[in-house]
């Protein structure tokens, strides 16, 4: 939080600036144009503790009655503390000293009102517009929101929010998805068990052409991309040419269901270690067979074991390998 003599600092300057007549209502021209927030202007500033201090005001005069229409009076300000986005990797914060008006309609009922602005919410501690910087940054920048809550001065709650609050928008909009030709579907591990709760799963859709990430859906069942499917647009299904999935067969049967013109394949990765898996239950099976027992030091096809998972490429090098060793064992 800022210090009180800070704002009290801030604030004095201001009021003297005001009492000279240096100020001419267009503050710091140089400053409101790099500061650059619509509707506003720099009066003063200062470097705080490694941190920028920016006296902001509206440059509106006067504010009409939303009751009766009739302009009103100035009826005091108040200082409103907001952090904004940071300058070269320094963080700001702007102290708005904001006024509130008073109609002067003697039949109006409205009485007094503070002047509002879209981009500083009602008690909020950063502006709009770093809110969304700090979620562009964390999305799309891959940044931690500890990272960018330490840039921007807040704690990490406070940076989490406005991630949650302008991500969930984005989310939202059916647009996000666009044209997939190559959708992928596995299974993906979100909260590992404890004491209180089970090992929980999200099911991952991916564009494969594009290597992006399009959804993450809790569950493992056919049902979740049945269901993730039955959502997409009218026609977005007739696009998709291959689906590529872990051997699960719920997914399986999902895919043939939902997607019955695509082409079914079990991605590379699970295939690899499904023949990886295969060609050790027969090493495996092929030693109890000649030996009777499991695989010992010594025995030949317990030697080869890691040779055997090997791809088509290592094997060459172990080949290499092999003569250097030779002499030692003569
Ligand atoms: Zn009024």
């Amino acid at each position: 939080m800022p210090e009180a003599s800070t704002i009290l600092w801030i604030a004095t300057f201001t009021e003297l600036e005001e009492a000279s007549g240096v100020r001419n209502g267009s503050g710091d021209a140089d400053a409101s144009v790099l500061f650059n927030l619509c509707g506003f202007a720099v009066r003063a500033q200062m470097m705080h503790e490694g941190e920028w201090w920016l006296a902001i005001e509206t440059l509106e005069a006067r504010s009409a009655c939303r009751s009766c229409g009739v302009f009103g009076v100035g009826n005091g300000r108040r200082r409103v503390v907001v952090r904004d986005l940071p300058i070269a990797g320094t963080p700001v914060v702007l102290v708005w000293s904001k006024p509130t008006w008073r109609c002067r309609e003697p039949l109006c009922g409205r009485g007094s009102w503070p002047e509002t602005c879209d981009e500083i919410a009602v008690r909020a501690s950063l502006t709009e517009r770093a809110r969304r910087d700090i979620c562009r940054r964390v999305g799309r920048e891959l940044d931690t929101v500890a990272q960018v809550a330490r840039e921007f001065g807040v704690g990490w709650a406070t940076a989490h929010q406005a991630v949650i609050d302008h991500g969930d928008q984005l989310i939202a909009d059916d647009q996000r998805i666009g044209r997939v030709t190559g959708l992928g579907v596995d299974e993906h591990t979100f909260q590992h068990a404890n004491a209180s709760r089970r090992t929980q799963m999200v099911t991952t859709f991916v564009d494969i052409d594009r290597g992006r990430l399009l959804d993450a859906v809790p569950g493992r069942s056919g049902e979740v991309v049945r269901t993730w499917i039955d959502k997409r647009p009218v026609g977005w299904t007739d696009q998709i040419q291959v689906a590529a999935i872990d051997a699960f067969a719920g997914y399986a049967a999902a895919i043939r269901d939902r997607l019955p013109d695509a082409r079914l394949v079990i991605d590379h990765f699970h295939a690899i270690r499904l023949a990886s898996e295969t060609v050790n239950d027969v090493r495996r099976r092929v030693q109890q067979d000649t030996t009777g027992h499991r695989g010992r030091k010594g025995d030949p096809l317990y030697g080869i074991r890691r040779l055997l998972q090997m791809t088509w490429k290592k094997p060459e090098r172990h080949r290499l390998a092999t003569p250097a060793r030779r002499p030692r064992c003569r």
